[in-house]
């Protein structure tokens, strides 16, 4: 008989599972019987408005048969089964498949270890099988058809007969060879565990017959064996199942399975509550951040079931913005089946049913800070980032409850510590809670503002992240204790005394500070004694609420307005280079102002600011190290 050629991009899927070194081989069972469980559905749903289907739930199940002898493996359902066209378009071509649009959207991507993460679809069996015998009928006609393959030279398709309506795939299975022995699966033992591993909450019963043994009636020693069909799946989804029942293992697959990730997940919360909101959650923090996480294509979200149906595949309303990288699904017996999105959004229970996760997930992470503070230092290193920027965000509207979750990295602990923790190491006598900022630990640690407060024992928090500023100016402090930049104006180090002798000082300078200030041309907008730097000669200071910091931020910004910061150059009277500066005052203002230029473009790259002008900036040093020596 002339065989049919499979489409050109099935042809390339099959390749791959034909002669795939797939070390997961096992999967395609529970693609069977996810394929059969699909059609169950399909049936089972128009049973509820078609009387004729004659089948009710109980009616509906899913078989495995072994023959051994024959070395066939056979799943069987009673679901919607297939006419000939269909088996044609749906066995004939991948075209609807979830592993041809993965295969599609990654194009390149030809490892069956990444698509197998995805479902890898009918098609799986040929890893296992040489033939493959599809006998289907079609609800809804009488007639039933065959279809077969065994490989790459394609398909027939020939009439049949089927009692009842369903569909039976029957696997030939490949001739064992040295290295493969696929006996394996002709094996009762190995196809429940597989079943149970990967296809236990299938809600219809997948039924085997095991033999048994037992005496024989009224002998002692006689065995005789048995047929007894078995049910081999709990049928309960694993959200409904005790917790006490669960190992991780089963929560570790569940995710990977339905959330495509090919990594267990960081953190597992497994809850049911009752009260105002009644539900069960099974909700999980990836390890890792999705590829797409920090983007616009990023869509938060969960599952949403209403007594085990699903109702949405992502329903973002149940999760807010700060913790939009939690995955998982939620069940609820007090949602309507037949609610529209639309009206779901104003759903009162859904509210609820929000509010109350929100707080559960918090109390989660809360737990994992305390308990588990590595785990939690992986989790912040990789979603921190939304929970500062939830802190913003609004105007602040969660920055009250978002706060204790915050991490920042600490100059004295060397690692990220919590606000909480650093205001408990507070001196008594330190009025603040100081951070600098920059673009990594190492340069902000070099940062000659952080010399003094250093010196004084206190602990600075290291702000990396753009949004790090933004989102402690939002909070404006913390238990009473405000937040100060060791860049800022006053830090409140210095004693009555010492300001009034800083003054009074200052009032000596004023002319040459006034001097330097306009040699500067307009860059700052004060030249200043400095009563933070130590070692120092210069630092770039800032007056009023912005800082460089936030204007180097907030100039990235694709906008045309751009912003700037009131820069004050501060002067250390203590370095010898004050002294220099005095007597060019005196005898050279020529000099003087090249100078002050030079140390203001130090403070500048000192800051990690770009300076106006390298080429001036490298020739007048050239000048000074021509002068002789
Ligand atoms: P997917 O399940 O991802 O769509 P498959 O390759 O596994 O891809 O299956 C292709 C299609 O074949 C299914 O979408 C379904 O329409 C049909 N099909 C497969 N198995 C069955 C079955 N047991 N009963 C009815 N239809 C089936």
């Amino acid at each position: 008989m002339e065989k049919i050629q499979f489409k050109t991009e099935s042809k390339r899927l099959l390749d791959l599972m034909i002669n795939s070194v797939y070390t997961n081989r096992e999967i395609f069972l529970r693609e069977l019987i996810s394929n059969a469980s699909d059609a169950i559905d399909k049936l089972y749903y128009r049973s509820l408005t078609d009387r004729n289907v004659g089948l009710s739930r109980e009616d509906f199940f899913i078989k495995i048969e072994v023959d051994k002898e024959n070395r066939t493996l056979t799943v069987i359902d009673n679901g919607i089964g297939m006419n000939r066209e269909e088996l044609e378009d749906n066995l004939g071509t991948i075209a609807n498949s979830g592993s041809l649009a993965f295969m599609k959207e990654h194009q390149g991507v030809e490892d069956i270890e990444i698509i197998g993460q995805f479902g890898v679809g009918f098609y799986s069996a040929f890893m296992v099988s040489k033939r493959l015998t599809v006998i289907s009928r079609a609800y809804g006609s009488d007639e039933a058809f065959q279809w077969e393959s065994e490989g790459l030279d394609g398909y027939t398709i020939t009439p049949a007969s089927k009692d009842s309506v369903g569909t039976v795939v029957i696997l030939s299975l490949k001739d064992n060879t040295e290295e493969e022995n696929y006996d394996e699966y002709l094996d009762a033992y190995r196809i429940k565990s597989l079943v149970k591993k990967y296809s236990d909450y299938i809600r219809y019963p997948i039924k085997m017959d095991i033999e048994k043994r037992r005496l024989k009636e009224g002998s002692k020693n006689e065995y005789e064996t048995y047929i007894e069909t078995e049910t081999l799946n709990s049928m309960v989804p694993i959200w409904r199942r005790h917790k006490n029942e669960l190992s991780d293992e089963d929560y570790h697959y569940f995710y990977r399975e339905k959330f495509f990730d090919f990594e267990d997940p960081l953190w597992v919360i497994h809850s049911s509550t009752e009260g105002k909101a009644t539900y069960n959650a099974l909700l999980f923090i990836p390890a890792r951040i999705p590829f797409d996480y920090y983007s616009k294509k990023y869509e938060k979200g969960l599952q949403l079931y209403s007594n085990g149906v699903l109702v949405m595949e992502k329903c973002a309303d149940l999760l807010p913005d700060h913790f939009s990288f939690v995955k998982g699904l939620v069940d609820s017996q007090d949602l309507s089946l037949n609610i529209s999105r639309e009206m779901l959004q104003h759903d009162r229970q859904l509210k609820l049913i929000a509010q109350s996760l929100e707080k559960k997930i918090k109390s989660e992470l809360l737990n994992m800070l305390k308990n588990e503070r590595e785990t939690y230092e992986k989790f912040y290193k990789n979603f921190g980032l939304q929970l500062k920027w939830g802190v913003y965000n609004n105007f602040g509207a969660n920055k009250e409850f978002l706060k204790p979750l915050l991490m920042f990295y600490s100059s004295l602990e060397k690692k990220l510590v919590t606000i909480e923790e650093y205001i408990g190491r507070m001196k008594e006598d330190q009025k603040y809670i100081y951070y600098a900022c920059g673009n990594n630990v190492d340069s902000i640690d070099r940062l000659p503002q952080t010399e003094l407060v250093k010196d004084k024992g206190y602990e600075i928090l290291y702000l990396v992240d753009d949004i790090d500023e933004f989102a402690l100016k939002m909070l404006h402090e913390y238990d009473g204790k405000e937040f100060k930049s060791v860049s800022s104006g006053d830090l409140g180090l210095e004693t009555e005394e010492e300001k009034e002798s800083a003054q009074k000082q200052a009032e000596d300078y004023k002319e040459m500070f006034s001097f330097m200030k306009d040699a500067l041309n307009g860059k700052v907008k004060e030249v200043r004694l400095s009563l933070r730097l130590k070692s120092h000669p210069v630092c770039l200071t800032t007056d009023g609420a912005l800082s460089l910091e936030m204007e180097k931020v907030l100039n990235s910004l694709p906008s045309e307005h751009k912003v700037r910061a009131d820069r004050i150059l501060e002067i250390n009277a203590n370095h010898p280079i004050f002294e220099t500066l005095n007597k060019l005052f005196e005898e050279d203002k020529d000099k003087l102002k090249t100078y002050t230029e030079l140390l203001y473009n130090q403070a500048v790259l000192i800051e990690g600011l770009p300076i106006e002008d390298p080429v001036a900036f490298s020739n007048a040093i050239c000048d000074l190290m021509a002068e002789k020596v």
